[in-house]
């Protein structure tokens, strides 16, 4: 069905997702993209369940998780974690990367700490970063780097219920470490990919690709949609790129 937001999208041009194709992507050096505090193991992580994905948000006694150097100009403060899932394990992942899909896409939602406020950030062009991070599935049950993801997967079950929440372990996002060890990265303006597709997000979409086992991403489409269904599937489909540039952002060496 198409939502009123998506018949208003199309007179847009900086719509997400996108397919991310590297060879058209325009390479740029850049100081080192820093992220600080998103995996400590200090104060609490909250999973929630609000009808359409699984969200983590970051609470308690903790410095603020911040982003800022590569692209961005100023800081941006985490917002919250969600992901994207599809109906079987061949896709899933909102972007697309050399018209590949993934499995699972992971979004860690930023607000650029000058607008003071979330909904002021929805009104402006560099409102919001988001970090996107790709997951693959795979046979291999017993692989360690999936289990990096058992601090959310193991807490699904918890979380079934539309408006659902639980507390899981506060580091819960230390796989980002491992997600963001790349030595380039893409990047270009686009929008958010739900609600009012406001077009007012930085995207940051790391290469790495994360193993996950199909077992894992089973466990997000038990979560229940408002209406009791199972969220099968919550992914939007890639938009035209139109003029927009892609940047392929290459790390600084330290010298
Ligand atoms: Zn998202």
């Amino acid at each position: 069905m198409t939502t009123q937001n998506e018949l208003k999208s199309l007179s847009k041009r900086r719509q997400s997702p996108i397919d991310v194709r590297d060879d058209e992507a325009h390479p740029i050096e850049m100081v080192p993209l820093t992220i600080v505090g998103h995996w400590l193991n200090d104060g609490e992580a909250i999973m929630s369940n609000n009808g359409e994905y699984a969200i983590l948000n970051l609470k308690g006694d903790r410095v603020p998780s911040l982003l800022r150097g590569g692209p961005l100009s100023g800081e941006y403060e985490f917002l919250n974690a969600h992901f994207h899932w599809g109906v079987d394990d061949s896709c899933g992942s909102e972007h697309l990367l050399n018209g590949a899909p993934f499995s699972m896409e992971a979004h860690i939602v930023h607000w650029n700490r000058k607008y003071h406020s979330f909904q002021e950030c929805l009104k402006q062009e560099d409102g919001i970063c988001v970090l996107a991070f790709f997951f693959l599935a795979q046979d291999d049950d017993d692989c360690s780097k999936c289990a990096m993801l058992d601090k959310i997967t193991e807490h699904l079950k918890d979380v079934v219920e539309y408006k659902s929440e639980t507390i899981i372990p506060a580091n819960s996002l230390c796989w980002i470490r491992e997600a963001t060890r790349s030595d380039y990265y893409y990047f270009y303006q686009g929008s958010l990919t739900a609600g009012g597709l406001e077009e007012c997000v930085t995207w940051i979409i790391f290469p790495v690709v994360l193993p996950i086992t199909h077992a894992q991403i089973a466990e997000f489409r038990h979560l229940k949609s408002e209406k009791g269904r199972e969220v099968m599937e919550n992914r939007r489909n890639v938009q035209r790129i139109y003029d927009r540039k892609i940047y392929k952002a290459l790390i600084q060496q330290l010298t």
